[in-house]
């Protein structure tokens, strides 16, 4: 039986993803290949990936707007690294704001760069809020800031406008809901989270941002090589990529973003209704900043754990334990999930109050 997989990452694609995915591991277009072994260079995988590169601005809506979309490897974690060493100018400085483990680890890297300053940060409350009252200096290379915060659930409804450029780590958000994505001058964004399998990261980028740091930039670390190499500077990930501009394909049919916001707020919606409804759970973050792609809840009584437990791993639910940075729980309802899993786990939820 298929699951009800809530999964942080990697996390559910499309049933008819996997289904035309698995037909192309043993013929791949009727080539009497698999798409395991084609050569990336074929012209049935460059089509693959120009689509891809190509479907990812449409759905965006940047056409014709100066950006250029790559699927390069290393996941987001790499980003943390590749975006200081691109934009960050020699004796230059960055601005962050941290909300959360992997806005974190983006500082990280890019403190091993140069001044890196944190505008403002939530770890004080263990990430369950969203700063909002921060100024960003112009004088910095650029802002950069997590769309959504995987591990704590919290999500950022507005951003900042700002004369730098801004960057933006939407790992767990991107094509779930609809933002004027030309705001941003360079996002970023693990495959695994909302579209694809692992193994690939999308980068979309303003082209004019790049080229001004005076540094030389090793060239696998190098946007503009990367552009220039049309996403094929070394060999790319093949798969990860075709089951990517599958997802693309599944997401535009049923409508692009638009279409996909109103479900995935109807998701939400369903299961955070029920945790402030249900006496023996509660939500661990600020409402006002919820995410709609992972919410993370707690019983309010450790009692009822393992009855809990025992009754949603036998509806088929599988991947809701919080990270052990929140404990509880984590239900990540990324664009494949259907309303139907949802429902299941509200259903066992009403049950538990029922039974206790
Ligand atoms: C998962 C995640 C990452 C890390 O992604 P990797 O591809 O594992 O490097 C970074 N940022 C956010 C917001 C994430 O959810």
């Amino acid at each position: 039986m298929k699951k009800h997989n809530y999964s942080a990452g990697p996390c559910i694609l499309p049933q008819e993803v996997f289904e035309e995915a698995s037909k192309s591991i043993l013929n791949f277009n009727d080539s009497g290949l698999s798409i395991l072994e084609i050569s990336h260079r074929s012209k049935d995988f460059v089509a693959v990936m120009e689509e891809a590169r190509a479907l990812v601005l449409e759905l965006l809506n940047l056409e014709g707007k100066g950006y250029q979309a790559l699927f390069l490897q290393g996941g987001a974690s790499l980003e943390f690294l590749r975006v200081p060493y691109n934009l960050m100018k020699t004796n230059g400085k960055a601005a962050y704001l941290d909300t959360g483990t992997w806005a974190s680890g983006a500082i990280k890297e890019a403190k091993a760069f140069g001044e890196t300053l944190i505008v403002a940060s939530s770890k004080e409350a263990n990430y369950n809020y969203i700063p909002k009252e921060y100024s960003i200096p112009t004088d910095a290379d650029y802002f950069h800031c997590t769309s959504n915060n995987t591990i704590f659930g919290t999500q950022l409804k507005s951003f900042p406008t700002t004369s730098i450029p801004v960057v933006c780590d939407m790992s767990s958000d991107i094509f779930s809901r609809t933002i004027d994505f030309s705001k941003f001058d360079l996002i970023y964004a693990g495959a695994q989270k909302n579209m694809g399998p692992a193994g690939t990261t999308l980068v979309v980028v303003k082209e004019e941002i790049l080229g001004k740091t005076g540094r030389t930039i090793p060239n696998i670390l190098n946007y503009e090589q990367h552009i220039a190499k049309e996403s094929m500077y070394n060999t790319p990930a093949v798969f990860a990529v075709y089951t990517s501009l599958l997802t693309l394909k599944w997401l535009k049919k049923l409508g692009g973003i638009n279409a996909i916001e109103k479900i995935n707020e109807a998701k939400a919606n369903l299961l955070y209704t029920e945790i402030d409804r249900n006496p023996l759970f509660k939500g661990t973050v600020v409402k006002e900043d919820r995410s709609t792609m992972n919410a993370t809840f707690l019983l309010e009584n450790q009692e009822h754990q393992e009855l809990f437990d025992s009754m949603w791993k036998k509806t088929g639910i599988s991947g809701i334990n919080g990270h052990r940075s929140v404990g509880g729980y984590r239900a990540s309802m990324y664009n494949a999930l259907p309303l139907e899993s949802v429902q299941v786990l509200v259903d066992v939820m009403k049950e538990l109050e029922k039974n206790s």
